[in-house]
């Protein structure tokens, strides 16, 4: 069976292909967002989803997140004394989701259509990759989020269209401009800002709450920031259906509260806002087109869901936008008619989609400032957003008298200068000496559709030619590989699947005794107390009456009671 999966910075989803729709899975817990947290205690028990993201409150040390971002790089997690790199924690998501598949679809899940941010550079692709094989899962496809959403969109309407999607989830934004004109679908343009998404107006509402609090942000231990970030969470959703919130926080045993209309509230987004505005543009200038011609501008994200985004969207776009389809679920939907396609289903039209290149791709040269030949430069040699595949050819001249050989540096990325670009490759190759200039070199790169890139140099008089390829997501980790990596983390226990909803209520409590005190300490103690002799117990019936107990208690000290 094959799945889609949205991973995601913030929420991972997963969804299927069935009886001729995308179908969503919901998880252990019955909620169809998994949040991407991992979270592993001393005795080495794993913890995925809501129950890691609870932990993560009183154990931030042994609790991972966002790690979404550092994808494809060494970037390692300590998580209680356990090293970990983010393609790990990945794949531990992946292998949750994996599981609920399988026990939702009653059969073996093996094949997987993952999504990525269109933004996410060759390294960021090929670690998704792998995340996926160590979650035991064959990844047949990486496709791009705003493809899978636009995808999505467009099979609901089942009309021809130019679509904007506007994605802003957790902690990336992508912009991606595409067409459908049955049956193909055109990326046109992407473009983004992997550094902005709605953890960044929970970050502003921590600070904007600290300023107006006068509290300096480093006195605080981990423990009060991350409470403090979830009633900023909190707020910041509330804001989706009333107009004025009170934000409290308890900071050394004193209780702090900011009240802050959505006014001030969309005041204070002004910076972040604007920064969303640079995507946007960029992508309608590459794509060459302009607002008018969007016929509709789709919203993709948890983010967009704030209505100071949305309002911010309707300004920037003259028109309301289309929220036909749940801006959370879009891309894990269109994930999975992407397998429906895969599979040839008979109930699916195939789309066809021609990708763009999403970075340019270029090499390093020596360039002329009007007083010497400064070395380091960019020069771009397939431009971003060129629709693939493409093929293209720069010719370059030896740069210094007497030359012997000459070095082509294969790099991805924007900046103006060679280093600041990611190096993929190199590739060195001789040349006669002779005056400067003399030689010419021919340097092509071929990218086609499966992000495979090949690069040639061929150098005019001697006629010598070499060639280089480099792998783009195709890149498989070998068997033995994959096999030490997937011991590594064999050694974390699993607690049984159908416990995940006590072992989440006991999480809560354990945190909301640690965050109250006196009278209500003492009642959620007794409450707590009363649902682990239940558990010990071990008779089906009462352990369900003593959770729905529990959990009614916890929620009418949470949230007050009525809800
Ligand atoms: P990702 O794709 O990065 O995993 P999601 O699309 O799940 O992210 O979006 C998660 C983000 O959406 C979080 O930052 C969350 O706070 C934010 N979010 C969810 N609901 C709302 C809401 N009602 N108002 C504002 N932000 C929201
Ligand atoms: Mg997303």
């Amino acid at each position: 069976m094959l799945i889609g999966i949205d991973l995601g910075t913030t929420n991972s989803l997963v969804a299927c292909f069935r009886n001729g729709k995308a179908e969503l899975i919901p998880n252990r817990l019955g909620s169809f967002l998994t949040p991407s947290v991992v979270s592993v205690d001393g005795n080495g028990t794993l913890y995925v989803g809501e129950s890691a993201r609870e932990r993560a409150m009183l154990h931030p040390l042994e609790s991972a997140s966002v790690f979404k971002r550092s994808m494809g790089t060494e970037r390692e997690y300590d998580l209680g004394g356990r090293r970990f790199g983010a393609e790990e924690l990945s794949s531990l998501v992946l292998r949750s989701l994996k599981e609920d598949a399988e026990i939702y679809l009653g059969e073996p899940v093996t094949d997987a259509i993952i999504s990525v941010p269109a933004y996410f550079n060759d390294m960021q692709r090929k670690a998704t990759k792998r995340a996926g094989e160590l979650a035991g899962l064959n990844v047949m496809r990486i496709i791009n989020e705003p493809t899978a959403a636009a995808i999505a969109h467009g099979m609901a309407e089942q009309n021809d269209a130019r679509y904007l999607v506007f994605d802003l989830g957790g902690g990336t934004f992508d912009v991606s401009i595409l067409e459908l004109y049955s049956p193909i679908m055109e990326v046109h343009a992407i473009a983004g800002d992997n550094f902005i998404g709605g953890e960044d107006f929970t970050t502003l509402l921590c600070n904007l709450f600290l300023e107006k609090c006068g509290i300096a942000p480093e006195s605080l231990d981990l423990r009060t920031r991350s409470e403090l970030r979830k009633n900023a969470e909190s707020c910041k959703c509330a804001f989706s259906h009333t107009d004025h919130i009170i934000m409290c926080c308890t900071i050394e045993g004193r209780p702090y509260v900011m009240p802050l209309s959505i006014e001030e509230y969309e005041q204070a987004c002004a910076p972040l806002l604007d920064r969303l505005r640079r995507p946007v543009e960029r992508s309608l200038r590459d794509a060459g087109v302009s607002l008018e011609d969007i016929d509709q501008v789709v919203l993709v994200g948890g983010a967009t869901r704030s209505p100071v985004v949305r309002r911010f969207v309707a300004r920037m776009f003259k028109r309301v936008p289309s929220m036909r389809i749940d801006p959370d679920r879009a891309v894990a939907i269109g994930a999975a008619l992407q397998c429906g396609m895969k599979s040839r289903d008979r109930e699916i039209q195939e789309v066809v989609l021609t990708d763009v290149c999403p970075f340019t791709l270029g090499t390093e040269v020596m360039v002329d400032n009007g007083m010497f030949e400064e070395a380091g430069h960019y020069l771009p040699i397939i431009e971003r957003n060129t629709v693939i595949p493409v093929s293209r050819t720069q010719t370059v001249y030896t740069a210094h008298d007497n030359q012997t050989r000459v070095n082509v540096k294969i790099l991805q990325g924007e900046s103006r200068m060679a280093q600041n670009n990611l190096l993929l490759g190199e590739i060195t190759i001789p040349v006669p000496a002779g005056p400067k200039g003399k030689e010419a070199v021919d340097i092509t790169y071929t990218y086609d559709v499966n992000a495979l890139l090949e690069v040639d140099v061929f150098v005019h008089s001697t006629k010598v030619r070499r060639k280089i390829l480099i792998q783009g997501s195709g890149s498989r980790l070998s068997d033995a590989e994959a096999a030490e990596r997937m011991e590594k983390l064999q050694y974390l226990k699993q607690n049984p699947r159908d416990e995940e909803p006590n072992r989440l209520l006991l999480l809560r409590g354990e945190r909301m005794y640690e965050e109250s005190t006196a009278d209500a300490r003492i009642a959620i103690d007794r409450a707590v107390m009363e649902f682990e002799r239940a558990l010990k117990r071990q008779d089906r019936g009462e352990i369900e009456r003593a959770r729905k107990k529990l959990e009614k208690f916890l929620n009418d000290m949470e949230f007050g009671s009525g809800q």
